[in-house]
């Protein structure tokens, strides 16, 4: 099945919103109308509004780093899904290693915040990956299958479908440290299983982004891989000259 790849920029806790408009605004230049890949960024909460705006004329869609999964309430510091779609975002990232390591995010807060995120209408796409440590002691898929299970868990095919998985391995993210293209397909393959497993055909239409240090000189052959449908990219998506590389490498 024909899959359209996407390229996603996590610009994490970088960015001031005229950095932000600047950066959105070099990406969509660059992508235009374009919709293969498909292009998101996602800056911090206080620059969502000036890249939305930078890309209004252009095919890049804007999503947010995390949500909650209630609409409003009292939830001090939180922000909710229903916020960020009503600013303009499309999507969002969810249990990201940064938020499970430094925020206790779990798989149980994840899968509700996918469910309250899927009735939303956006687009989440899922955070998962093992550590350096599980991936010596030979428990990477062991890891893998914990998290799809409890971030997955009661959802229909047909909400599976319109979500993303991003496949992180902790040990890739801000290293410099990538995994190859076959360590990552291997991986992508197996998670393609559990989907398969829980969710029927539909597995082959949902895409399962690599992410770890994804950069111009490694794109390429990481998404010529047979299930890796695009990136997700931290470092490299700070800079517009090699994000859009990355975009291309995705054409
Ligand atoms: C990320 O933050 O999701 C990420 C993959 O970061 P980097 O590309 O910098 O490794």
């Amino acid at each position: 099945m024909a899959r359209t790849k996407i390229v996603a920029g996590n610009w994490k806790m970088y960015t001031l919103p005229a950095e932000a408009q600047a950066l959105a605004g070099a990406v969509a230049s660059f992508t235009g109308g374009s919709l293969s890949p498909e292009v998101v960024v996602c800056p911090p909460f206080t620059s969502l509004v000036a890249a939305i705006a930078a890309v209004k004329s252009s095919a890049v869609k804007v999503g947010g780093q995390n949500m909650y999964w209630e609409d409003e309430g009292a939830f001090t510091g939180e922000v909710s899904g229903k916020m960020l779609l009503t600013l303009g975002c499309s999507h969002v990232i969810l249990g990201h290693s940064e938020r499970r390591q430094y925020f206790f995010e779990t798989d149980f807060s994840v899968n509700s915040k996918l469910k309250k995120a899927l009735s939303l209408g956006m687009t989440p796409i899922v955070c998962v990956g093992e550590t350096l440590d599980q991936r010596e002691a030979n428990q990477t898929e062991q890891v893998v299958r914990t998290q799809i299970e409890g971030c997955y868990d009661g959802l229909t095919a047909e909400q599976a479908e319109r979500t993303v998985v991003a496949y992180e391995p902790v040990w890739a993210i801000g290293t410099g440290k990538t995994a190859s293209p076959a360590q990552a397909e291997e991986v992508h393959s197996f998670i393609r299983g559990l989907l398969r497993k829980k969710f029927g055909n539909t597995a082959e239409g949902i895409r399962i982004l690599y992410g770890g240090s994804v950069k111009p000189d490694n794109a390429r052959e990481l998404f010529s891989q047979l299930n890796i449908d695009g990136g997700l990219v931290g470092g490299a998506s700070l800079k517009a000259e090699s994000f859009n590389k990355i975009i291309e490498a995705a054409r």
